[in-house]
């Protein structure tokens, strides 16, 4: 700390869900006055996000990327696997892992935890932690999360890797990156206090009130350059987007996408396309199957499904601009997988969801959608599908289960109505958070004199 200045170094976990609203968080401290920001990277990584950056550092703001060699061959990784959605073969994800170290205790840096989760998943994976409620249960067996402000139930088989595992083996760095969590000085959370009021007092009664909401982090970005920039180049030309967007009623379009790591098998893609067909609705869907794009494509042209759907389907392959899709007022509603960010996103968009969620916290993030917040309707995934072994899986969900929770979602009447309403008022209130006087806006500035306090004290 150079006298009474702050320098907050970011690390972010190497994948686009952590990363993105890292670089957003870099934004939102380099504005305060005092402080400056150095994000630790990859030099891939650093290129990547690079454009992202590029208008705050022009403007003028103190955020700079430390570029640090990934040591890819010396874990046994190809050159250039510097992001988990780089990781070629999913035996490698170990490897990966392995490959990311941690120094910050060794310097008695206050430590801050970001994982990009909201207050609800971090009290019920603590809760599960403590109580092991699960533990002598079959997995399919519904069970209530104990501790909880609602009556939240969900079964092993929904649970994120830690309780629920998978083929490939990442316990020892989970229970390493617990151990972390557990010893970390506070957490920031990319949420707002009034979404998940009961969550936030929960959450920090038990880590000693060391908890700051400064969310959403996404509304950092100010102008749709900002917004078509996000994360990666979007395979869809920002002009383009916007003029089909503009072509459509307000309120009128499905937008679909899965995040950046799902991995949805073929005959379910399917079936998600069929879903977005029959539903009769404009739609956006971004389709993605780095694994598997030769039979995607080959079913999209020999089904004869793009040609019927091309008066009001649009097909993004690959990266979308997905804040920018979301906050245009054609949009009606996101079909998701549940990933915290592409909540997030809808809820300052005001845009209700329909929820699939496929693995991680996904479930837990339906649960505050569907049931606390009342913003969603569920397709009805009904269990985790673990990453890498998507094939064994088949077809879950039905293209009348994806067409029916679209429908109710863009209904207008009274339930669809409210629901909309509900997600308009969150989107006001997420919108206010983060703006002088808002709630978000104080947590930073709160987080920021805490650990000035801090590094008086100590030094
Ligand atoms: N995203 C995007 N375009 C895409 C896919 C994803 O901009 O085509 C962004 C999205 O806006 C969000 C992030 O990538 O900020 C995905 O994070 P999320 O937590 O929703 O899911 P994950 O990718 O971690 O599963």
């Amino acid at each position: 700390m150079a006298a009474h200045r702050l320098h907050f170094l970011l690390v972010p976990h190497i994948g686009p869900g952590h990363s993105i609203p890292m670089i957003d968080m870099a934004k939102l401290l380099a504005k305060q006055p005092n402080v400056m920001v150095t994000i630790a990277t990859t030099p891939l990584n650093a290129t990547r996000f690079g454009a992202t950056l590029a208008g705050s550092i022009n403007a003028g703001l103190s955020v700079q990327f430390l570029e640090l060699p990934f040591p890819a061959a010396e874990a046994g990784l190809p050159e250039g696997c510097e992001t988990t959605d780089k990781i070629p073969s999913l035996d490698l994800v170990p490897n990966f892992l392995a490959a990311i170290g941690e120094t910050a205790d060794k310097y008695h840096i206050p430590r801050i935890m970001f994982d990009g989760m909201s207050c609800f998943n971090e009290l019920c994976c603590n809760n599960l932690y403590v109580s092991k409620v699960f533990d002598c249960l079959p997995e399919s067996e519904p069970f209530i999360v104990p501790g909880l402000p609602d009556r939240i139930e969900l079964r092993r088989n929904q649970l994120p890797a830690e309780f629920n595992p998978s083929s490939i083996d990442t316990s020892e760095f989970r229970q390493q990156a617990r151990d972390s969590e557990v010893r970390a000085y506070g957490v920031v959370i990319n949420s707002f206090e009034e979404l998940e009021q009961e969550y936030v007092n929960e959450y920090k009664k038990l880590r000693g009130g060391k908890v700051w909401c400064i969310g959403p982090l996404s509304l950092c970005n100010s102008d749709d350059s900002d917004n078509a920039q996000r994360g990666n180049v979007a395979s869809i030309d920002e002009e383009q987007c916007l003029k089909w967007l503009d072509s459509h009623e307000p309120e009128s379009v499905v937008y679909a996408c899965f995040g950046s790591l799902v991995r949805v098998n073929t005959p379910q893609l399917i079936e998600l396309g069929l879903g977005l067909e029959a539903s009769n609705r404009p739609f956006i869907w971004v389709v993605r199957s780095v694994h598997r794009s030769n039979e995607v494509e080959e079913w999209l042209a020999e089904s004869g499904f793009e040609e019927r759907i091309k008066d009001r389907g649009l097909l993004i392959r690959g990266w979308a601009p997905q804040l920018l899709i979301l906050s245009h007022p054609s949009v009606g509603g996101f079909l998701t997988h549940c990933g915290w960010n592409s909540t997030l996103e809808a809820v300052c968009a005001g845009v209700p969801l329909i929820t699939w969620p496929q693995f991680a916290e996904q479930f837990i993030n339906e649960k505050l959608i569907v049931q606390v917040l009342g913003t969603g309707v569920g397709v009805g995934a009904d269990a985790v599908i673990h990453v890498g072994e998507e094939d064994r899986y088949g077809v879950k969900v039905k293209n009348e289960d994806v067409k029916k929770a679209i429908e109710k979602v863009m209904d207008d009447g009274i339930e669809g109505n409210e629901r909309r309403k509900r997600a308009k008022e969150l989107g006001k209130m997420a919108n206010k958070a983060i703006k002088e006087g808002g709630s978000s806006h104080l947590n930073l500035t709160l987080l920021i004199q805490d650990i000035m306090h801090h590094a008086n004290a100590t030094s």
